[in-house]
């Protein structure tokens, strides 16, 4: 019996030793194979998880400090052509109560944002055919105008090459655009059939060489995610290299498909955090609203892991409640806007420091 323990024991350590020795490899290589991801990915376990975080963190510290960046979101429209099973606002949900933001009102948040010391506006929204390359450019070379020294980025869904060329020349600098997942077969399980996964990769890499800041990401814990999803998922961020990557944990929503389905937990956000900041170490990592809807600390927890970004509501009060991907979305406290006096206490509380400036990334 004692002998079983003892073989256990060492058993448990050995491979506990070979994924720390994995961790260190990251680390040094910045790239695993697509056979190690998986192998790390699935003995993810609390000593393995705090060990990517520790070094994730001090990988941070080294390229960007303590300084955590902020953005001012504008929520611009919850109108949506496009039927993702996973969000709110999916043009099949007929209790979304639908808003979209005209130019004036865009302008307005940006003035008040400015006023608050951002230095980057992102402008996010459903896919909504009321914003046309037109209407995109006016508002674009407006607030371009307005701000010559501020940021803006962009995160409205798939377009033509030709229309992020012209957004680009209006003065868009970035662009959001999460993959979602880099497998076209599990992109068919989350997305309508209109929608492919080679499309929203050739939009990344249209942007790329557009010169945006790119973004990509994805959901930690979407429905039928598997180790080896997830592992491609690492293997396409390091080959498209982006300047950014937003990933957040999947949290229902109760007018979708995917209803009753788990949300991603807190404990694999983190590490994936912590990976993606060991594997990129240049790039910009937000912690996410999502992060902190799951979890009170949420966001704090994602700074411990090597996140550097996080993107308050800058959104009219009103609209808020609407921009509704997923239940129980947070929007009264420190992640709002207004609230940044609050922001500040949190994140210094937590022994980073909000930096009122542009925050470029380092990965470009
Ligand atoms: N229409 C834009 C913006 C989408 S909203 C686009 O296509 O890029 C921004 C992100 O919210 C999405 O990319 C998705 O990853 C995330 N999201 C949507 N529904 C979600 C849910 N139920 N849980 C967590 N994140 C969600």
């Amino acid at each position: 019996m004692n002998t079983m323990c003892l073989v256990n024991l060492n058993k448990g350590d050995r491979k506990t030793r070979n994924l720390l020795e994995l961790i260190d490899k990251l680390e040094r290589d910045k790239a695993l194979s697509y056979k190690e991801w998986v192998k790390l990915i699935k003995g993810e376990s609390p000593e393995i998880r705090d060990y990517a975080c520790a070094k994730a963190s001090a990988v941070r510290d080294a390229v960007y400090g303590r300084d955590i960046y902020i953005r001012g979101l504008i929520e611009i429209s919850n109108y949506c052509k496009n039927d993702c099973l996973y969000c709110g606002i999916r043009c099949s949900n007929r209790n979304a109560d639908r808003y979209r933001l005209n130019k004036e009102e865009i302008l307005d948040c940006c003035a008040q944002g400015y006023e608050l010391g951002f230095r980057t506006f992102v402008l996010q929204g459903g896919e909504d055919p009321h914003y046309t390359d037109e209407v995109m450019v006016d508002i674009v070379s407006s607030i371009r105008a307005l701000y010559p020294d501020c940021a803006i980025t962009l995160s409205l869904g798939e377009r033509t090459m030709e229309s992020y060329r012209r957004l680009r020349e209006a003065g868009a600098d970035r662009y959001l655009l999460r993959h979602e997942t880099a497998n076209e077969e599990h992109y068919g399980k989350l997305h309508p059939a209109n929608l492919s996964c080679s499309n929203r990769k050739q939009c990344l890499y249209n942007l790329k060489e557009l010169g945006y800041q790119v973004g990509a990401g994805f959901m930690v814990g979407a429905p039928y995610q598997t180790a080896e999803n997830l592992a491609e998922y690492m293997l396409f961020l390091k080959e498209l290299n982006p300047a950014m990557v937003g990933i957040g944990p999947f949290i229902p929503h109760h007018d979708t498909p995917f209803a009753d389905f788990e949300a991603g937990t807190l404990e694999q956000t983190i590490f994936f955090l912590a990976l993606i900041r060991l594997m990129l170490p240049g790039t910009l990592l937000p912690a996410t609203t999502a992060l902190g809807t799951i979890d009170p600390k949420g966001r704090e927890k994602g700074f411990d892991a090597g996140a550097n970004v996080v993107m308050p509501n800058l959104s009219p009060k009103d609209y808020r409640k609407k921009y509704e991907l997923y239940d129980n979305k947070i929007h009264t406290d420190s992640e709002a806007a207004e609230n940044k006096r609050q922001l500040e206490k949190m994140v210094e509380a937590a022994s980073y420091r909000i930096a009122a400036v542009r925050g470029d990334s380092k990965n470009m």
